[in-house]
């Protein structure tokens, strides 16, 4: 592919229950604020799955001009080789110069072999995506745990970008809206090389901490178990979910699933409430781009008040029960 035929925004999507995931959702807007500097260009989208033409229809609905759509079982949809193979054959046929995925589980696969494959380099977990005035993606990630944002000019094309979930709103839906749908013959079963034997699926309590817009995370400063319960209270309401320090899953308090950090999950909900946190860079790197973060903390020097854009030093014992009263006042 060379520079000069390279135009347009491919957005290489995923499939849920016949429509676009969340995050899909979410980088279509991302999509189209770009092409706001690219007039004349297009937003294409590939969707690799079941009732991909469902999704189309969906995605056309979000703002996408072209719809790349390959239909497949679930099961082999969802394996990293179908994804490469539904990207690569939907790059050959679009010609994009912006090349934008979700950084989700299976993204984080997809991705960087998608840009090999594509002869390119990859811009990992981007915050936020612009286009300098040579039409170069810019884009925003987080580094050494958050502390530093770092601005990366991405100089080969198609660049491609992989975008943490959360950082872009998804637009509303446009049933109105035109656009093309193009089926893609590609027999992605042939292209998964390896045999998927067994999928358990893990029940999930309420919201998912990586779709959460509120959540409620709790430290070692809690000092047992117990106190997560009031943390659920808290998370119920205000609509969100509770989340954890690594020190707390080490400790057998709560599960590893609801860690939040470098070994953990990466979240970027609108309000992160740190209650007996410490800060430490591990934990910032799953959380640094909430859009709020509130810290409970007795030493009013722990590192979270860095970072904390409200703070409350103090023992959450005091001042957990009194902010929860004054949301029953405010919730009544
Ligand atoms: C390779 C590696 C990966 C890691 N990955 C992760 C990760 O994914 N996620 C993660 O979280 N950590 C991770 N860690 C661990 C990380 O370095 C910290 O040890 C951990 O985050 C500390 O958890 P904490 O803040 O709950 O505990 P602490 O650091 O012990 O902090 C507890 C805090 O609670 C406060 N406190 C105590 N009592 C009260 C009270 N009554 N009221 C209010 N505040 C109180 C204290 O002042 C203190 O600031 C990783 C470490 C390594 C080396």
């Amino acid at each position: 592919m060379t520079d000069s035929n390279a135009q347009g925004v491919l957005v290489v999507g995923e499939i849920e229950h016949g429509a676009p995931s969340a995050a899909t959702l979410e980088l279509l807007a991302a999509g189209r604020a770009l092409l706001r500097k690219l007039p004349g260009e297009h937003l294409s989208a590939v969707l690799a799955g079941e009732r991909a033409a469902d999704a189309a229809a969906r995605a056309i609905a979000a703002g996408v001009d072209i719809v790349y759509t390959i239909e497949a079982d679930a099961d082999v949809a969802s394996h990293p080789d179908a994804l490469v193979a539904a990207g690569l054959e939907a790059a050959k046929a679009a010609s994009p110069r912006i090349v934008l995925g979700p950084r989700t589980v299976l993204g984080r696969e997809v991705l960087p072999r998608l840009a090999f494959r594509l002869g390119t380099a990859l811009a990992q977990d981007c915050t936020a995506l612009d286009l300098d005035d040579q039409r170069r993606l810019t884009v925003t990630r987080p580094i050494y745990g958050g502390a530093i944002q770092a601005t990366v000019t991405c100089l080969s094309t198609p660049s491609v970008a992989a975008v943490r979930p959360k950082a872009y709103d998804a637009e509303v839906a446009d049933s109105g809206r035109a656009g093309t749908v193009v089926p893609l013959t590609l027999d992605l079963a042939s292209t998964v090389r390896a045999r998927l034997v067994e999928r358990v699926t893990r029940p999930v309590e309420g919201k998912r901490l990586e779709d959460a817009r509120v959540i409620v995370s709790g430290g070692r400063g809690l000092g047992g178990p117990e106190p997560f319960k009031k943390l659920e209270e808290l998370a119920g309401l205000l609509h969100g979910t509770v989340g954890a320090s690594r020190a707390a899953v080490d400790a057998g308090w709560v599960p590893a699933a609801m860690q939040v950090g470098l070994t953990g999950k990466t979240v970027t909900p609108d309000v992160y409430i740190a209650v007996g946190i410490s800060g430490a860079s591990q934990h910032m790197a799953g959380c640094g781009s909430a859009k709020t973060i509130v810290a409970i903390n007795k030493d009013p020097n722990a590192t979270i008040f860095k970072h904390a854009h409200y703070g409350v030093a103090g023992d959450w014992q005091k001042v957990l029960p009194a902010f929860m009263d004054q949301l029953h006042e405010l919730l009544r």
